[in-house]
């Protein structure tokens, strides 16, 4: 539906998006997953029309939107700072998108349908004079996000999370093609963010819209993607499912920002990797010399035919197993718990990664 075709934007110069390209299916929700300052914002607003891009386009069903304004593609955006109006209602704050972009169609709608009778009107809300239409359209954008019951409250009157619904609301109350969400939970804490990603995907999944979701953060990012595009210096590194980014990392930069384990730069000798804390015996068909991460995960288990030995500095209990440190700074998950000052002989996987 929506697809970027190497897009590219300079600041200062300085590249910013050096050739972004990507697609977003129907009912797909796609998360951009980067460092602060990776440009994700940048890309949303683009294919939002707030900025063009220097060169590249946004397409909508094979259709360029260059030179389409924002209020014509029809997309939804929600922002971290959501900037509801404290002083209108909630019910006046999620129509406010409404009458705003709305007002044509609206208007429009009330001029083309006849005129009804009062009484007609009362049994069929929802295609009646434009009030109607948007008292319905607002209560419905509220119910999806289970806040009908508080349209009349002030949104001060409203805690964090219960004010991020009604943000999510407003931008689902015009009935997007596309929902934007610019890091959206980055202020609450993390069981609220829990709950409120369970939501989001309920959402999306009942009304189809299909999204594109920003974070920083991997963990919403496994949490609420359906594909994750992984985006540095101003590229996508990688772009996969969860489990294909969680199972098979581009490189050792990757796995370190995903913190998929310990990952410790060697070089490839015959049937082994040299690295600063030792030698792997691991296969590979990168040649002699060349420069590799590895990715020592850590899921791990004692045992004598272990590679990894090393002193334990601190174990934490984590209720299914131990999270168990060692003395290089690696860290493991082990079922039984070691002592501290114990050395102890640990098997993990072990994988060869490009070094970048
Ligand atoms: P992210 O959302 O991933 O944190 P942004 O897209 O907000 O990244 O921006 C990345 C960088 O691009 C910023 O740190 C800033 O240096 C630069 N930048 C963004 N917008 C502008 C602008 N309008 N003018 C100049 N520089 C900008
Ligand atoms: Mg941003």
């Amino acid at each position: 539906m929506l697809e970027l075709i190497a897009v590219t934007k300079t600041y200062e110069n300085q590249p910013l998006l050096r050739g972004i390209s990507f697609s977003v299916a129907p009912g797909e929700t796609v998360c951009l997953l980067g460092a602060s300052g990776s440009g994700k914002s940048t890309i949303l607003r683009i294919i939002a029309g707030l900025e063009d891009p220097e060169a590249g386009e946004v397409r909508w069903k094979g259709q360029s939107l260059a030179g389409v304004p924002t209020h014509r593609r029809r997309f939804g955006l929600m922002f971290q700072d959501y900037a509801l109006f404290p002083h209108l209602s909630v019910f006046d704050n999620v129509a406010f998108g409404l009458r705003m972009r709305g007002k044509e169609r609206v208007v429009n709608l009330g001029n083309q349908l006849p005129r009804r009778r009062a009484q007609d009107q009362e049994n069929s809300p929802p295609a009646g004079s434009g009030t109607d239409l948007l008292q319905h359209q607002v209560l419905a954008a509220l119910s999806l996000v289970k806040m009908q019951h508080f349209a009349h409250r002030r949104v001060t009157e409203l805690s964090g999370g219960e004010q991020q619904r009604v943000a999510l609301a407003r931008a689902l109350a015009p009935q997007p093609r596309l929902l934007m969400l610019d890091e959206p939970l980055g202020a609450l804490d993390r069981a609220l963010k829990e709950t409120l990603l369970d939501e989001l995907r309920h959402i999306l999944r009942q009304t189809g819209i299909p999204a594109i979701y920003v974070t920083h953060d991997q963990e919403e990012a496994f949490a609420i993607a359906d594909r994750i595009l992984l985006l540095r210096d101003g590229e996508i590194v990688q772009a996969g499912t969860p489990p294909e980014v969680f199972t098979s990392p581009a490189s050792g930069w990757v796995a370190t920002f995903l913190g998929l384990g310990n990952v410790v730069e060697g070089q490839v000798h015959t049937g082994l990797v040299e690295t600063s804390f030792g030698r792997f015996s691991i296969k590979t068909n990168r040649p002699p010399g060349e420069r590799v991460s590895l990715l020592i995960r850590p899921q791990a288990e004692i045992s004598d035919s272990g590679e990894i030995i090393g002193r334990v500095t601190d174990v934490l209990f984590r209720g299914e197993g131990f999270r168990v440190e060692l003395e290089n700074g690696w860290y493991f998950f082990l079922a039984a718990a070691p002592r501290v000052g114990e050395v102890v002989r640990l098997k993990a996987r072990v994988e060869c990664l490009p070094s970048l």
